[in-house]
């Protein structure tokens, strides 16, 4: 069976395992943070491609930041990450095959052919973490733009308060439907400048009344953010993922958008592909699975 050695790239840690054709893990998952120099992270890379290339087909890197049409390279800057990370020249680290995309995109891939997209020619996938990421399939293909940075999901709500984004603007979808954007929302809600995602959480379960209305504020957010995403792409279903999505009412949430939708219904589910979801889709996408649509 064809397999890839997958690794994702993140701002605070590095993973790669081993991901056969049919979306499986295979290899151990190792983790490493993310080392501070460039000059570091290259190295990494290397000591981890040299230990694993003699016995995969290709290299998958699952990234953060904007991946051009020919997946070998990094368009822009990408946050928190080290300022050179984008000059990488991938396809240079490996004699095999190397293959890049974006971490979401890839995660959208990999929900897309064994998770809850799985026979859904169209689907918008949102990443709920620290920040939101975003991946568009459409027609059983990825949807990538002109210049391979479809999917940054920093389109405007506008609430008139000039809430600062990552990206330098502001008022971005992002800076409201991100786990940053719950507890700004729960600083400007409570005026309790200490006041943390977790206590939030906490109060949803406990049916605290003021924590469930922060919560309620912020869900809507993101209801709004699906509401325009359903009326441009008419997806089959829209798909949450991250560590903020297991808090999110999927069934509330389907209800509100396609009262209010002018395409036809949708269906908003939480992701199935796991935690590794961005390395299993990196995988798939570097294998070249597809599905037969
Ligand atoms: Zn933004």
């Amino acid at each position: 069976m064809r397999k890839a050695l997958a690794i994702d790239v993140g701002g605070t840690k590095i993973y790669n395992t081993l991901v056969n054709d049919k979306g499986e893990i295979v290899g151990e998952i190792e983790k490493h943070s993310t080392p501070k120099t460039y000059a570091e992270i290259i190295s990494l890379f290397k000591e981890i491609i040299k230990k694993y290339e003699n016995t995969v087909d290709v290299i998958a890197f699952a990234t953060c930041g904007a991946v051009n049409n020919s997946n070998d390279g990094i368009l822009g800057s990408t946050g928190n990450i080290v300022r050179e990370y984008p000059k990488t020249d991938f396809k240079s680290l490996s004699t095999k095959p190397v293959y890049v995309e974006n971490d979401a995109n890839c995660a959208a891939w990999a929900e897309h052919i064994i998770g809850a997209s799985k026979n859904c020619p169209y689907s918008v996938m949102l990443t709920l973490g620290t920040g939101v990421g975003g991946g568009i399939i459409l027609d059983n293909r990825l949807y990538k733009g002109k210049s391979g940075a479809a999917g940054e999901m920093h389109f405007k709500i506008n609430r008139g308060n000039k809430r600062k984004c990552t990206c330098g603007s502001s008022d971005c979808f992002e800076a409201y439907a991100s786990g940053t954007g719950l507890r700004i929302t729960a600083v400007e809600t409570s005026g309790n400048p200490d006041i943390t995602t977790y206590d939030v959480i906490e109060g949803l379960k406990n049916k605290d009344e003021q924590m469930t209305k922060i919560f309620d504020i912020w869900q809507n957010d993101i209801i709004n953010g699906i509401i325009g995403l359903a009326d441009i792409f008419d997806p089959d279903v829209v798909v949450l993922s991250g560590s903020m999505a297991e808090f999110v009412d999927t069934d509330y949430i389907t209800e509100k958008v396609n009262t209010e939708i002018v395409t036809q219904p949708t269906k908003v589910v939480k992701a199935q592909a796991g935690n590794y979801s961005g390395m299993i889709g990196a995988g798939l996408l570097a294998l070249g699975v597809k599905t037969d649509g």
